[in-house]
């Protein structure tokens, strides 16, 4: 039996509310909602491809763990198991900054994702850490820090006013659009005048 579930999306920080369509506990559509007042019915592709996401047959639904070269399926006491063997030689020959933590963007949409790391990274002691921002924000704050005086001071265009908007190195398609996420979206407000986004 078919049914709708209004719910968050959780991939990104534009946080788009979501329609989707579960057919017994599958998602087999997902849209933007139109009612949500943040994003009004904008979503991205990730957002829209929830359904495909749901029943990929290639999505982990457990823990890995390489065996004699070959990954097998594993309970989570075996991958914590893994993991512990694997980190310790390394932090004992090489000392802790030799392994590296690389948190994705959905750690920030989770309680648990927010909670734990630091605790990981208290834990091992390393500085080595190294995310989403690090690897494609920090440009922007450096420029905002010494055009503004303050890494977080990041300007958001004003697309409601704008009468002539060029991108350079932005996809104003893709998620949290050019720091600009909704309602100044595609779908909340658009440049009253040209958007031109040049294609390297
Ligand atoms: S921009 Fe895309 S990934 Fe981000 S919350 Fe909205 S639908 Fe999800």
């Amino acid at each position: 039996m078919s049914r709708t579930a209004l719910r968050i999306c959780p991939l990104c920080e534009a946080t788009c509310g979501l329609t989707l369509t579960i057919d017994e506990g599958r998602v087999t559509g997902a849209r933007g909602d139109r009612d949500d007042v943040f994003s009004k019915g904008f979503i991205c592709p990730k957002g829209a491809a929830f359904g495909a996401l749901d029943s990929d047959p290639d999505r982990l639904r457990t823990p890995l763990v390489r065996d004699g070269g070959e990954l097998r399926e594993a309970t989570w006491e075996e991958a914590f198991e893994a993991v512990a063997a694997g980190i310790r030689p390394v932090v004992e020959r090489y000392g802790p900054h030799a392994v590296g933590l690389v948190l994705g963007n959905p750690n920030v949409h989770t309680m648990a994702g927010a909670l734990y790391p630091p605790v990981l990274l208290a834990g091992l002691g390393t500085r080595s850490l190294f995310t989403a921002s690090t690897v494609d924000q920090m440009p922007k704050h450096v420029s905002s820090g010494l055009l503004f005086g303050d890494a977080n001071a990041i300007p958001v265009p004003d697309l409601d006013r704008t009468g002539h908007l060029l991108l350079i190195g932005a996809n104003p398609w893709s998620p949290t659009a050019v720091c600009a996420p909704p309602p100044t979206s595609p779908a909340g407000s658009r440049p009253s005048g040209h958007a031109v986004a040049p294609s390297p």
